[in-house]
């Protein structure tokens, strides 16, 4: 049964989980050799005002620990404010949380249809292990995946992840979950019990974004942030896309990067250079730009074809012009050895999204089977009793009794985050301000 939401704006798109063309395509991959499986090089670089920037490299991580061919990278931002705790906090455990949401003995097309709904549940499930130190920082996490050449990248806060692909074209893997700039997170928050307002100076006059109160915040999604309302979420945007064939690179960066340079700025000002030069060249723009009014912090990650011996995507700049004109016409020479995936410089996009309503976002395609217990809690991965869970979609524990197949399941706890993101609760923070 599912409970209708009557708080819900009304803007929801419906679950986009895409299983047949991520397998189709990854069957292809797979039989096509592994000696196509591209390969990551990366390179960060930063600079600090109040040190609540933290970044994540983990280029060397396993689905299936012992086997070096189930390798997957992360590489992640965490934007900290009002302390560094909770990017502290996030960085030691978030990839813990998320690996762990997902079902052991998996095959690779399997975790990565997986993989959404995990980052889901990792990130809920870190937001309420910070509560429970009773710290008021937070932060917010811009969490990259990179499994071959599928990237998958999960987000809450204003950090960003572009990608430049051959050819100058320049998109955004996350959404900014900033107040003053999206309508549908304003109404969002003012539908769960927070109030969206300007500050206010002595005189009544208005100055600044639009912040959220109590707490005053200019995002509407992070991990922390206890002191402020549970209506700030850090149920994530998931993007998954699958690169074609040519690769493609990646800028990760913090909100001082994007104050001062556009996606389009930050991709060009960087082209022809490796990695670590080009995390460099991106901060030294923003800083020529803007000057260090905010900690600046830059990842970059190329995936690059295993037998290209250059970094992809990046032609040297003043070949900028020739190279986008004529991209079409070098594509199927380039590409020869793997014209049967997809055409140089295209991208598939295998899932998106963004909603904050916790129900739509734990869906699996699972079958119950899969999990070791039927009675595990979807977000932090206990076993409990029937007595002990509620389904996901269930009113309260006066419904009918609980069967195995009404899952997802959460605990308790975890069903009390879920109502007071929701508003459904009052929230635990009024009194600590
Ligand atoms: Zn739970």
């Amino acid at each position: 049964m599912t409970n209708p939401q009557p708080r819900d704006p009304g803007s929801r798109r419906p679950p986009a989980v895409a299983p047949l063309p991520l397998a189709t395509l990854i069957g292809r991959e797979l039989r096509g050799e592994r000696l196509e499986m591209p390969s990551v090089r990366y390179g960060n670089a930063g600079l600090a005002k109040r040190g609540e920037d933290l970044f994540l490299i983990k280029p060397d991580c396993v689905r299936i620990p012992g086997n070096p061919s189930s390798s997957f990278s992360v590489f992640a931002i965490f934007d900290g404010h009002n302390g560094v705790s909770a990017a502290v906090f996030t960085r030691e455990h978030l990839l813990d949380h998320v690996m762990s949401a997902i079902p052991q003995g998996l095959g690779r097309v399997e975790w990565l249809q997986e993989l959404p709904r995990a980052l889901v549940a990792g990130f809920v499930k870190t937001d309420i292990d910070f509560q429970r130190k009773g710290e008021t920082s937070g932060t917010t996490v811009t969490f990259v995946v990179i499994d071959g050449s599928t990237v998958t990248v999960a987000s809450v806060g204003d950090s960003r992840c572009i990608l430049d692909l051959q050819g100058g074209v320049v998109s955004l893997l996350t959404v900014d979950h900033r107040l003053e700039e999206n309508v549908e997170e304003r109404e969002r928050v003012t539908a769960s019990g927070g109030e969206v307002g300007r500050l206010n100076l002595c005189g009544g006059q208005e100055v600044g974004p639009l912040r959220c109160w109590p707490g005053g915040l200019c995002l509407s999604r992070s991990i922390g942030d206890t002191d402020v309302g549970e209506f700030i979420v850090p149920i994530p945007h998931v993007k998954q896309v699958k690169l074609s064939s040519a690769g493609g690179r990646l800028i990760i960066a913090s909100d001082g990067i994007w104050d001062a340079l556009s996606s389009e700025t930050a991709a060009k000002c960087c082209r022809g250079l490796p990695a670590e030069l080009a995390a460099k060249s991106v901060v030294k723009e923003a800083l020529r730009t803007s000057g260090l009014k905010d900690d600046t912090t830059c990842l970059v990650v190329d995936i690059v074809p295993s037998d290209h011996p250059v970094s992809p995507s990046t032609p040297k700049r003043h070949q900028n012009k020739l190279r986008s004109m004529f991209s079409n016409l070098r594509s199927p020479n380039s590409a020869n050895h793997t014209n049967k995936f997809s055409s140089v410089g295209a991208v598939e996009e295998l899932f998106e999204e963004g909603s904050a309503m916790l129900e739509e976002r734990l869906a699996t395609n699972l079958s119950s089977k899969a999990n070791s217990s039927p009675f595990r809690c979807a977000v932090c991965q206990t076993d409990r009793t029937p007595n002990e869970v509620l389904s996901v979609n269930q009113v309260s524990y006066s419904s009918s009794a609980v069967k195995p197949w009404e899952g997802p399941y959460l605990c308790t706890e975890c069903r009390k985050k879920k109502d007071a993101m929701e508003g459904k609760l009052p929230s635990r923070s009024k009194a600590s301000r």
